[in-house]
């Protein structure tokens, strides 16, 4: 045996309706791509050698104690509701209890049909797999909650996409759980409140144990994805796919699919092909998390024992949310700036600083990482309208006991560029897989920075610009 997975199941033991019990389709050839020895010995597992990893990573051989399961649940998919969506490429293949003692998913994205695949080949090709390793580490490296990479393989298979036959490869991601707000409108579509109940509280065991109702359960999670929606836009992210099916109970961020950091700084900057009407932009996102916010509200009234008066209250909190999520904005781009404690009086010089952002072609991240050195005003094609928000900035950190510490620690030297990801793609696709790893490597230290890789941090030239994501199905 060359790896111990010391899996604890709590999923697996809920009644029929939660998933079915389903197996990997195994594949032809697996060979592995990358495991995180650092995220493996933080989950208890212990290998003996490398050899069969990719057995095990690709669904070929099962672990002893796994029970390998596909989990049902619904979802809005850009605001139009579908009843029956659940796992369509995915096992999970169990629970381990971490070093911390805190329960984590370990899942296969990409391992074959499920009984929730519709018309999909339950597959994942080589592009999507790459880019969400890259970027849930990234994420997690800045400090932002979000599902981990565990290892990659390539399959020995090929993939039938749009662009033809593509290297197969499967994920195994490991997140606090894959509860969404469409695991809870699963059951809320059936009018199932048996199953709600049970699901009400797996949840509070699993994430919520100071949560004794659903109202305190729907205030949990507001504030948990308040706090992540306000953390992306403080790092220029745009999710993308906002659908409530992406959108976990644990306040993690999940599903990387057409995602994107932002090269230049606008407000509307949208990457997704089928992100057609902006619903996803990077400003609309605290719009659309309190929208997705309504709808576990909407499901969790049905397990109310009063539902008139719980509509009346989840409507206030659910009203309330933009306040919370701008309170967490607030502080966020106040530490940005240098600012350890912001008030709402420092907006203006917040905003007052994003809008000539938008003005000048700025680049997100590098302009923010520039502040208060000479190379900041070299960030706007007019640096004189940099000049004049400049002298407002410096006389409102006066006072302030640590502004470069802070915002060393808050504004990242380096970000996963979208053309470098493409550039890493491409160069796996043809078998090298250098920059994976050093851009991986460059991406465990995002705040530190690291001379000789300076390059990665520049913003794309003109040809080398990302217009368009796609989703990795
Ligand atoms: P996503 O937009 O990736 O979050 O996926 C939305 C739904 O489509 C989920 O139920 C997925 O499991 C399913 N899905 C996505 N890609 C595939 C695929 N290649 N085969 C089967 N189901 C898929
Ligand atoms: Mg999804």
């Amino acid at each position: 045996m060359s790896i111990t997975i010391p899996f604890e199941n709590s999923y697996a033991r809920l009644p029929d309706p939660f998933f079915s019990r389903r197996n990997p389709t195994p594949v032809k050839d697996p060979q592995l791509i990358a495991f995180n020895t650092e995220l493996a010995t933080e989950l208890g597992i212990t290998t003996e050698g490398n050899d069969d990893l990719a057995q095990y990573f690709s669904g070929n051989t099962i672990a002893a104690g796994s029970d390998p399961l596909a989990q049902a649940y619904a979802g809005h998919q850009f605001g139009g509701f579908s009843p029956q969506l659940g796992d369509g490429r995915a096992n999970l293949l169990g629970e381990v209890l971490d070093t911390g003692g805190q329960r984590r998913d370990i899942q296969l994205k990409g391992s074959g049909p499920t009984p929730y695949s519709r018309n999909g080949d339950g597959r994942a090709w080589l592009g999507p797999v790459l880019r969400e390793y890259v970027v849930s580490e990234a994420m997690h490296a800045l400090g932002i909650p979000t599902s981990r990479a565990l290892a990659a393989v390539t399959t020995g298979e090929s993939v039938y996409r749009e662009q033809g036959a593509l290297p197969g490869a499967i994920l195994t991601r490991v997140a606090s759980s894959h509860l969404r707000v469409g695991t809870f409108q699963f059951f809320a579509a059936r009018r199932d409140t048996e199953a709600l109940k049970t699901l009400f509280d797996y949840t509070v065991t699993r994430h919520y144990p100071d949560a004794e109702t659903p109202t305190d359960l729907l205030n949990a999670v507001i504030d948990r994805q308040a706090r992540l929606i306000a953390q992306w836009m403080g790092v220029g992210f745009i999710h993308g796919v906002m659908n409530t099916d992406n959108t976990t109970i644990s306040g993690e961020t999940i599903d990387y699919g057409p995602c994107a950091f932002m090269d230049v700084f606008h407000p509307d900057m949208v990457f997704s092909s089928i992100d057609t009407q902006g619903r996803y932009a990077y400003s609309n996102q605290p719009n659309v998390i309190v929208w997705n916010m309504a709808q576990l509200a909407t499901s969790l009234v049905q397990i109310m024992p009063n539902r008139d008066q719980a509509v009346t209250d989840f409507t206030e909190a659910v009203h309330a949310m933009p306040d919370v999520i701008h309170r967490y904005w607030l502080q966020i781009f106040g530490r940005k700036l240098g600012i350890t404690n912001a008030t709402p009086e420092d907006e203006t010089l917040i905003i007052g600083l994003l809008e000539i952002m938008a003005n000048n072609r700025a680049d997100f991240t590098n302009t923010f990482r520039a502040l208060g050195t000479e190379k900041a005003r070299d960030q706007f094609l007019n640096p004189k309208d940099f000049d004049t928000w400049e002298v407002d900035w410096k006389q409102r950190l006066n006072g302030e006991s640590n502004p470069e510490s802070i915002m060393q620690a808050s504004n990242p030297w380096i970000i996963p560029r979208n053309h470098r990801i493409e550039e890493l793609i491409q160069a796996a696709v043809a078998g090298d897989y250098t920059l994976f790893e050093t851009l991986r490597g460059a991406l465990a230290t995002p705040f530190t920075p690291q001379p000789e890789l300076q390059p990665l941090t520049h913003a794309p030239t003109s040809d080398q610009v990302v217009r368009q994501t796609f989703c990795g199905t």
